[in-house]
C-alpha cells in the first residue's frame, strides 16, 4: 500500500521554540519513517507581518538548518521553502475565490493577531487560505497540527469539499494528526497563552538555539504560583505554570506525571526548575551541534533547498494542473 502523505510547516518568524519542537517537530521526526512527508519552511506566511528583508533572508537559511538539525532528513522527506514552489500562490488564488468572507471572519487566530498588530493587512486575514493551498497541493492525508491550528485545518477541509462538490474531485480531504501529550506548550511568563516564536518578549519562550545559559535563566524565571509548600504536583487548574513545566519535563524525559511527582517529592520548585533546565539543555545539545555545522556551509544548504524544491514542484504541478483544468482555464 502507498505511504500516506503528510504536510507540515512552520512560519519563518523568530526561531523555532521548545513549543514547536514538542508540539510539531518531535512528531515529524517520528513520522518520516512511516509516511511520505513534505516539510515546508513557510516564508510566504511570514510576510503577513513586516519582516526586515536582510533578517528574513538569513532566517530562511537558519530555519532550514534548524529543521535538518532537529533530525528531519532531506533525502527521506521533501523539505523545501514555500516561495520556491510558486504553485502555492497560484492555488491560493483559486481557493480565495471560493472562500466565504464569513468563514475567515470566524478565525480566532486572526482575531488574536489583529489585536496585537497596528497595521492589519489582507495577507494576515486570508492566511488560512494560503495554508489550505499548502496542504491541498500535496494531497496530504495527515497534517500534524497543534491545537492552535485546528480551526485552520477545518477550513482547509471545508474548502476542499466545497471545490470538489462544485467542480469535481480535485482534493483529498486531510485529517488532523495531534500528538497525545504536550501538544501545547504554554508561555513561561503567562501560562494562559501558548508559547509562540513571534512573541515580543523572549522570556516567554525557549528557542532551540538559545545557549544553555539563556535556557537555564528563562526556566528559572518561569512563573509558578504562591503555594507556600511549593509542592511538585500536576494541577492544571491551580498550578498552571508548574503544569506547563511538568508537561515539558514529561515529554522530554518520557516520564509520567506520577513518576515526576514521586521523584520530586519533598523538593521545591527551584530544584525542579534546575532539573528541567538540565533536561532541556541536554535534549537540545545534539541539535545545536548539528545546526552550527550546517550554517557553516551555506552553499551546501542552498543546494539542498533547491533540489528539494524541485521534488516538491513535481507533485504540486500535478494538483494545480488538475485544478486549472476543472475550473475551465485553458492549459
Ligand atoms: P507564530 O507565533 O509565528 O505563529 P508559532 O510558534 O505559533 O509561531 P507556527 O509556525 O505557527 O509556530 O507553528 C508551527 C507548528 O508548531 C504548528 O504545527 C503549530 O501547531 C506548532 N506549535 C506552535 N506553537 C506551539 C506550542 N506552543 N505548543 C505546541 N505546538 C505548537
Ligand atoms: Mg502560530
Amino acid at each position: 500500500m502507498a505511504k500516506k502523505t503528510v504536510l507540515s510547516a512552520s512560519t519563518t518568524t523568530g526561531d523555532l521554540t521548545l513549543g514547536n519542537f514538542i508540539g510539531a517537530i518531535h512528531n515529524w521526526t517520528q513520522m518520516q519513517e512511516e509516511y511520505s512527508c513534505y516539510y515546508m519552511v513557510a516564508d510566504l506566511h511570514s510576510l503577513t507581518v513586516y519582516q526586515d528583508p536582510k533578517e528574513l533572508h538569513q532566517r530562511c537559511l537558519s530555519f532550514y538548518a534548524q529543521y535538518l538539525a532537529c533530525g528531519l532528513d532531506p533525502q527521506k522527506n521533501v523539505i523545501f521553502l514555500q516561495s520556491h514552489v510558486k504553485e502555492h500562490a497560484e492555488l491560493c488564488w483559486a481557493l480565495n475565490c471560493i472562500t466565504p468572507m464569513g468563514a475567515l471572519n470566524r478565525m480566532t487566530q486572526f482575531k488574536e493577531k489583529s489585536q496585537k498588530t497596528r497595521e492589519i493587512n489582507n495577507g494576515l486575514y486570508s492566511y488560512p487560505v494560503l495554508m489550505a493551498a499548502d496542504i491541498l497541493l500535496y494531497q496530504a492525508d495527515l497534517v500534524p497540527v497543534g491545537e492552535d491550528q485546528k480551526q485552520h485545518l477545518e477550513l482547509t477541509r471545508d474548502l476542499a469539499e466545497s471545490f470538489n462538490n462544485k467542480y469535481g474531485k480535485a482534493f483529498k480531504i486531510p485529517e488532523p494528526f495531534i500528538g497525545k501529550k504536550g501538544a501545547r506548550v504554554m508561555s513561561l511568563q503567562d501560562p494562559t497563552k501558548k508559547m509562540s516564536k513571534s512573541d515580543e518578549n523572549p522570556k516567554n519562550f525557549i528557542s532551540i538555539i538559545d545557549s544553555p545559559k539563556q535556557i537555564t535563566k528563562k526556566i528559572k524565571a518561569a512563573v509558578t504560583d504562591s503555594d507556600p509548600d511549593a509542592k511538585i504536583e500536576y494541577d492544571l487548574k491551580n498550578k498552571e505554570g508548574l503544569a506547563n513545566l511538568m508537561t515539558i519535563y514529561s515529554v522530554l524525559s518520557g516520564d509520567s506525571f506520577e513518576k515526576i511527582e514521586k521523584d520530586f517529592e519533598g523538593k521545591m520548585y527551584g530544584h525542579f526548575k534546575v532539573a528541567l533546565a538540565e533536561l532541556v539543555c541536554s535534549s537540545f545539545q545534539p541539535v545545536q551541534e548539528s545546526y552550527a555545522q550546517l550554517m557553516a556551509d551555506e552553499a551546501h544548504l542552498v543546494s539542498l533547498m533547491k533540489a528539494n524544491a524541485e521534488r516538491a514542484r513535481e507533485r504540486a504541478q500535478i494538483t494545480l494542473k488538475d485544478v486549472y483544468s476543472k475550473l475551465g482555464l485553458v492549459l
